[in-house]
């Protein structure tokens, strides 16, 4: 029926696209979910929701025009979402050309297939269409000592990984400026809270430590990001997509850099609370220094006031409450970990 919202999201089964498809569809509003299922995505995670008539989850790659053209009819969504893309550094170093077919070939198809729906279009529910793309603050590159990362910061990605995604966003930019397609971009610091992919610096050295097992830290540790809490990516994203302009990019960040070294301690002395070392050491003996990333930028920041000036969105978490709650969840919810770790995670896309 007409007064029932319905959004498109893609990438709904990782990290951050699963913490928003929960919180959306909990806030009422129906949600296509279509995602690849690629290593990183997780139908665990959406069990909260599994029984709930306002989401659909639909096994795809966003590049698959035929699907999205028949999704995108049948449910006639007022927005289009997308988290999906092959998300991790070390990754895209090893083996970049997956990061190009699903951030740079997959945005393009989604964006035609957007544009397509959206031309289709009539009315009212042509002029509240938008298509917003969840971005990384990476496409920037590395800074010094000073200053931050604003909306008007030149692009200079590093990793393959970056490019990729500045790439995409660079397409989106297009679309709108070539076809008038309503498009938002956000650019946001690292996240980290419930349901990361242990592969991840936060999860990995929480599993790592209750392991009792040595904790890898790039380098010297020096290496700055800053850092956000999932939830208040989500809520960011949220904000921006009901009252962003069109056409416009805005960075979100948590205003919380911390050195990995000062992240990894923050874990210790937590768990040293709540979970000792057999051995009575405190966790932060476990911390070993391991050959630094190659091209590892040495530091992100985020100006985020736009964000903040225009739309009123302010970060919820403190870094210290934030990594506490996550802490928590990781404690709580160790039987969704090792199921990503012993790999029956993958087993029910396989229908087993
Ligand atoms: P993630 O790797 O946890 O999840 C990505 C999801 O996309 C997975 O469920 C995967 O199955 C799906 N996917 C991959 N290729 C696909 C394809 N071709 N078609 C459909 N689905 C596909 O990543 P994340 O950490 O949740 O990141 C989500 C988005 O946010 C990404 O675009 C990422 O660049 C961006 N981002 C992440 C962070 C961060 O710190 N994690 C920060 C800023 C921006």
């Amino acid at each position: 029926s007409l007064d029932v919202r319905t959004w498109l999201v893609t990438g709904g089964a990782g990290f951050i696209g699963a913490n928003f498809v929960l919180q959306t569809v909990v806030g009422g509003i129906c949600v296509v979910n279509v995602d690849k299922l690629t290593y990183a995505g997780n139908l665990d995670t959406l069990a909260p929701i599994a029984d709930n008539d306002r989401h659909r989850f639909v096994q795809g790659d966003i590049k698959d025009r035929k699907l999205f053209a028949q999704l995108l009819a049948e449910h006639r969504p007022e927005a289009i979402i997308n988290f999906a893309a092959e998300s991790h550094v070390d990754r895209s170093i090893d083996g970049p050309a997956a990061f190009i077919e699903t951030n740079v070939v997959g945005t393009l198809g989604l964006l035609e297939s957007a544009r397509d729906y959206w031309r289709s279009l009539e009315g009212t529910a042509r002029d509240h269409f938008r298509f917003l793309h969840v971005s990384t603050d990476e496409v920037y590159g590395t800074l010094g000592a000073e200053g931050k990362f604003t909306e008007a910061t030149a692009y200079a990605p590093n990793s393959p990984y970056s490019a990729s995604k500045a790439a995409s966003d660079h397409l989106v930019r297009a679309f709108h400026h070539t076809y008038g397609l309503p498009t938002l971009t956000t650019n946001c610091s690292n996240n980290y809270g419930p349901y990361q992919f242990p592969e991840k610096l936060i999860p990995l050295v929480i599993q790592k430590a209750l392991a009792g097992e040595s904790l890898p830290v790039y380098g010297d540790g020096m290496n700055i990001r800053d850092w956000l809490y999932v939830g208040d990516h989500c809520v960011a994203i949220r904000r921006v997509l009901e009252a962003g302009r069109m056409g416009e990019t805005y960075n979100v960040g948590g205003n919380a850099e911390r050195t990995n070294i000062d992240v990894v301690r923050a874990i210790c002395s937590l768990l040293d609370a709540v979970h000792p070392l057999s051995s009575g050491q405190p966790h932060e003996s476990l911390i070993t220094f391991v050959k630094d990333r190659p091209g590892h930028d040495r530091r992100y920041a985020i100006d985020a006031s736009k964000l903040q000036n225009e739309l009123g969105w302010q970060p919820s978490q403190t870094f210290e409450t934030g990594i506490a709650h996550t802490v928590d969840w990781y404690l709580s919810n160790q039987t969704w970990v090792q199921r990503v770790l012993d790999g029956s995670y993958r087993m029910e896309r396989l229908g087993v």
